[in-house]
């Protein structure tokens, strides 16, 4: 059992700066949380207070119930994966994964079961004599899983542990680390500032910026429901589309403006009070690069949801192509259909699925629907 709770959490470090502002999580346990944000944002440091490497300024940490914030690291019964890896070099793969249960008196037949063990389930068993520089980086990634899973912690938590691995082999590695959760049955927290990661292996996400939680939820309510600006940037690649509008509610419907470009938001978007009470002002409207559509069979149902572009550029990538053009004099990008005509220099029509329009106060940044 690992449930954790943080609760007012605040590091404010030894210059004054605040690196994290009132932290509130419970954090269930088996569950697989992750913390994403912007490089600066305060994950480590977040991190690093639950390991209990970094003091807590204010606020509690609890771990099954029990307060932690004076309780050393090594009482805390958890274990950290770093992204340096951090193995000593002399050492041999069994000697690193060996290390800590050594220093606690372990008994010696224990030790070359855990480990046995651990290497069996990371597939490195082969690789118990070598040293680390005789080892690829997705090999000492392995060792570092290794060493942490010997100890049979509660909580592991994993800090960036993938970023010093090439691409493919980096999503080879999340699916490992995802069934390594499954199978161990522990709580892990990762940190990631990379939100593909993010999205493809938490059950929930915490998005911080500035030191402060932005949203905590399941991948795809980030993806669909984002709380504000900032979220529905950082969640989505290609990110979501952003054209300033002036709401119009008008006895017919309600319509978002911008100079030539006007689109009608489905009733029961717009006729909500939410969106009413904005009528006159200005919002901003998100639109993801998957709800615009270039082919004729959808323009032809949304006639007031269309608008007419000129493309920059078009991106095919296999699956899907890109299309870059403007709509109000701001840049947006469309992922369509591979089978597109579409090219540099055609005049087109663009339709939006206005159902999957989000509007957001321009001062605030808050979402409106
Ligand atoms: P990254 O993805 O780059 O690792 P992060 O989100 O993990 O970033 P932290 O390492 O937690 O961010 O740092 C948060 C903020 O706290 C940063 O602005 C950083 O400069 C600052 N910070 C970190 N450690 C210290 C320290 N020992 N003293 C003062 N400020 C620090």
């Amino acid at each position: 059992m690992a449930s954790l709770s943080l609760r007012n959490i605040t590091k404010t470090y030894a210059g004054g700066f605040t690196a994290v502002k009132d932290f509130n999580l419970e954090i269930e346990d088996k569950e697989f949380i992750i913390f994403v944000g912007p490089s600066g944002c305060g994950k480590s440091t977040t991190l690093r207070m639950i390991a209990g490497l970094e003091e807590i300024s204010e606020g509690e940490l609890y771990i099954d119930d029990q307060l932690m914030n004076d309780v050393v690291p090594k009482d805390r019964d958890i274990a950290m994966v770093f992204q340096n890896y951090a193995l000593y070099p002399h050492m041999t793969v069994f000697e690193n994964m060996a290390f800590g249960l050594k220093l606690r008196k372990v008994p010696k037949d224990e030790i070359k079961r855990k480990v046995t063990e651990a290497a069996q389930i990371l597939g490195i068993e082969h690789l118990l004599d070598r040293k680390p520089k005789a080892l690829s980086g997705g090999q000492r990634q392995r060792v570092a899983l290794g060493r942490a899973i010997v100890r049979n912690p509660k909580v592991f938590l994993m800090d960036e542990p993938l970023s010093n691995l090439d691409a493919k082999l980096r999503v080879q590695m999340r699916t490992e680390i995802g069934k390594l959760h499954k199978k161990l049955e522990t709580t892990f927290i990762y940190v990631t500032h990379d939100q593909t990661e993010a999205m493809t292996m938490g059950s929930r996400i915490v998005v911080m910026k500035d030191g402060i939680i932005q949203q905590v939820d399941t991948p795809s309510n980030l993806y669909l429901y984002p709380c504000n600006v900032f979220v529905a940037g950082f969640i989505g690649s290609p990110q979501m589309n952003f054209i300033n509008v002036t709401v119009d509610c008008k006895p017919e419907g309600t319509y978002l403006k911008s100079g030539d470009f006007s689109v009608k938001l489905p009733d029961g978007k717009g006729k909500k009070a939410e969106v009413q009470a904005y009528n006159g002002k200005e919002v901003l409207m998100g639109i993801r690069p998957e709800d615009l559509y270039d082919d004729e069979a959808f323009i032809s149902t949304v006639p007031e949801c269309t608008t007419e572009v000129d493309i920059g550029l078009t991106e095919m990538m296999g699956a899907e192509t890109f299309l870059y053009f403007q709509i109000a004099g701001v840049d947006v990008t469309a992922r369509v259909n591979p089978r597109t005509t579409a090219k540099h220099g055609d005049h087109i029509k663009i339709a939006l699925d206005a159902n999957k329009i989000h509007l957001f106060d321009k001062e605030t940044e808050n979402v409106i629907i």
